[in-house]
């Protein structure tokens, strides 16, 4: 077997940058280190792709145990389909062009085979369509008589019952005719990135859009080493291909940016802060802004997760659940973990309630996800529905300060987390301390620990929420105080 030059990942990489392959074929050294958060994404969560073969029951698996056994899968493949042993393959291996796929499941139905490739998200994207027409062009390519291909996604709108429904839960679409639009294009592209391989020195390409869409790519760091710190791509009131246009154009740094009317007041104020490093406060808007806040607000914090694929009855796809939160103001709090890791819902209800009694303005530094979260709550309990609706006109979102340009604090560079701007504004202190550094650590974790959870980590979760509840109320006192 001639050796593969190209993937399903490769070519999708270098179909969104040619260099992007090239340095990953000839100087991997050069790629950015993983995050903590991103090494934690890959390292969990529920085989989508597995979980989906059994809509295809009694298939052989070709998976290689190793990236040196593809030759053997490929083998194997080809042996089941010309002897007819099985009517389903998972991980079918094929090979055309020098170009190596691996598809989810192939299956012999009504006298031809069909292709299925299955992705964990909600719809399709053009980038799906890409690999797709790929994997068409390759398994066609490599002789098989492939009828139609499909992309087997997770389905939106489906609700669980007590038993998980694979074939509700999973929607089948047809794409072979976008599929077929795309094989000139799929041709084209092969020649021309194994042509970027062969290359003896890396092709020169700018950074720009590309280097972020679709994917983040994982040469930044090497690629950006000199773009200098206060760029103008640093901005955040700007279309990305604006900024890119104005770096093309030689404006580099932003303190050479002229201010002028045609900027949108966000982009001037940004502009003028980001220039003379000074905080920017819009003291009349936030008088309006803490008006609708009642005198004694309390201050929420939640830690929650999404799961592609639903665990509990009633629970959509991505449906979040909450696995700690924290309400208080100064010196009480009460907490909840879902310690048992079991649907919680009723649980959050019981411990929300004194809030939904009460009242008060509830004040959560990101509310879109607690109100997303309560809603779907009061879909799934009747019971619930008057009471959380009644309850969420309370809660305000004190992220609306950055969204109205309340507030702006040109130290915050692009990260206008509520842990960053605790350090910039209370230093590195016990307010700004938490066991874990991020809530993707923090879930992480949980989502690894055997339930129920072990005491220790139960309250490292409830402390972390604590922490964060402390320095939303923080963050609101600051802001009260500067009017
Ligand atoms: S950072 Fe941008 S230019 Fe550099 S390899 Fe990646 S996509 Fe290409």
């Amino acid at each position: 077997m001639e050796k593969h030059l190209l993937s399903k990942s490769t070519f999708i990489r270098g179909v969104q940058c040619n260099k992007s392959l090239y340095l990953h074929k000839h100087r991997y050294f050069l790629r950015d280190r993983l995050s903590p958060e991103q090494l934690a994404r890959f390292s969990r969560g529920i085989d989508v792709g597995l979980l989906a073969q059994n809509l295809f029951p009694g298939g052989i698996d070709c998976k290689p145990g190793s990236p040196r056994q593809y030759a053997k899968s490929l083998q194997k493949t080809q042996q089941i389909i010309s002897e007819a042993a099985a009517k389903v393959i998972y991980e079918a291996v094929f090979q055309h062009q020098q170009v190596l796929i691996m598809l989810d499941v192939l299956a012999y139905e009504n006298g031809s085979w069909n292709g299925y490739e299955v992705k964990s998200s909600l719809k399709i994207s053009d980038t799906f369509l890409l690999d797709a027409a790929l994997q068409y062009y390759v398994m066609k390519g490599a002789g098989l008589a492939l009828d139609r291909f499909f992309l087997v996604h997770l389905n939106p709108d489906y609700i669980r019952d007590s038993e998980l429904m694979l074939h509700k839960l999973f929607t089948k679409t047809d794409v072979t005719d976008q599929v077929l639009q795309r094989q000139p294009f799929i041709a084209q592209k092969i020649d021309e990135l194994i042509g970027v391989v062969a290359l003896t020195k890396s092709p020169e390409i700018d950074i720009g859009t590309h280097c972020n869409y679709p994917y983040p790519c994982d040469f930044i760091g090497h690629c950006f080493k000199n773009v200098p710190v206060g760029s103008v791509l640093e901005l955040t009131q700007w279309a990305e291909e604006e900024k890119f246009m104005m770096y093309d154009a030689g404006t580099i740094a932003l303190a050479n940016i002229k201010p002028t009317t045609a900027l949108s007041q966000a982009q001037q104020i940004e502009l003028h802060h980001r220039q003379s490093g000074s905080e920017y406060f819009d003291t009349s808007g936030l008088k309006v802004f803490f008006y609708k806040i009642s005198d004694a607000p309390v201050f929420l914090n939640l830690l929650s997760h999404r799961q592609a694929v639903p665990a509990w009855k009633g629970y959509k796809p991505y449906d979040q659940f909450p696995l700690a939160a924290d309400f208080g103001r100064g010196e009480w709090h009460e907490s909840f973990v879902n310690d048992a890791g079991d649907a919680p819902d009723e649980r959050f209800f019981d411990f929300l309630k004194p809030l939904m009694a009460g009242g008060e303005s509830v004040v959560v530094f990101d509310a879109v996800r607690f109100q997303e979260l309560l809603q779907r709550m009061a879909h799934r309990h009747n019971n619930m529905r008057d009471t959380i609706e009644a309850f969420a006109v309370h809660i305000i979102d004190l992220q609306e300060v950055f969204s109205q340009v309340l507030y702006y604090n040109p130290q915050a560079g692009q990260d206008f987390s509520l842990l960053q701007l605790s350090k910039i504004l209370f230093g590195n202190s016990q307010l700004t301390n938490l066991p874990f550094s991020s809530d993707a650590l923090a879930t992480d974790k949980y989502l690894k620990a055997d339930k129920p959870l072990p005491e220790v980590l139960r309250q490292t979760l409830a402390a972390y929420s604590h922490g964060l509840q402390i320095m939303t109320e923080a963050f609101y006192y600051y802001l009260k105080q500067k009017f």
